[in-house]
């Protein structure tokens, strides 16, 4: 009966620290058209070469409690035990509605929650190829502090625990390659 098929999807991302999220996100953007990264609203303060709008939304406490407040946060959550970040939910819609595909990087906690909200949502587990190769790889990038980095690798222990609740895990292995696989998942 005339049904209109809309084949836009929201495509969840989520790993561990470390795994290289980023780096497969601009990727992803690079060899795709027809997909909108989520621009997430966070409390922690801008890095330099931010921008507030692009990379961030940068708000306030109190900003922040009014969106969740008036129900406009699709997910969000505190991460790594400091700040919070959230996913606004109304440019969210408004792009599926559009018939764009929408990808989120989000953690874990936000992950689990779109999913319930809207079980249509495809979620990916980026894994690292090997624990070793996690260390490894949040050491080179050296930028967080030797606590920092405990810290992480405490988490990133219990997320990697995680990974059976998400519909597909791909393991980042080769930036390319990996991009590719979940490019993919938005055609299957
Ligand atoms: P960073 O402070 O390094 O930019 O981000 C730290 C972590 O916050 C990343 O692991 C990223 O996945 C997570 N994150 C970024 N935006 C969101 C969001 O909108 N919701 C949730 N739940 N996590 C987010």
């Amino acid at each position: 009966m005339g049904s209109i098929m809309i084949d836009s999807k929201l495509l969840v991302l989520a790993g561990p620290t470390a795994v290289g999220k980023g780096t497969v996100v601009r990727r992803i953007l690079e060899i795709t058209e027809n997909v909108v990264l989520s621009v997430s609203a966070t409390t922690r303060a801008p890095r330099a070469g931010e921008t507030d709008g692009q990379s961030y939304f940068f708000l306030s406490d109190q900003e922040f409690d009014e969106l969740i407040a008036k129900g406009e946060m699709l997910e969000f959550a505190t991460v790594h035990g400091t700040h919070r970040y959230g996913t606004p939910k109304q440019p969210v819609l408004a792009a599926l509605s559009d018939g764009k595909n929408v990808l989120l990087e989000i953690d874990i906690q936000g992950a689990r929650q779109v999913k319930a909200h809207m079980p249509e949502a495809v979620t990916v587990f980026l894994a690292p190829p090997s624990w070793e190769e996690l260390v490894r790889r949040l050491e080179g990038r050296g930028t967080e502090q030797p606590d920092e980095m405990r810290r992480r690798l405490e988490t990133a222990k219990q997320e990697l625990q995680s990974q059976g609740e998400f519909d597909h895990i791909v393991i980042n292995e080769d930036v390319a390659k990996c991009a590719l696989s979940v490019v993919d998942l938005l055609s299957a």
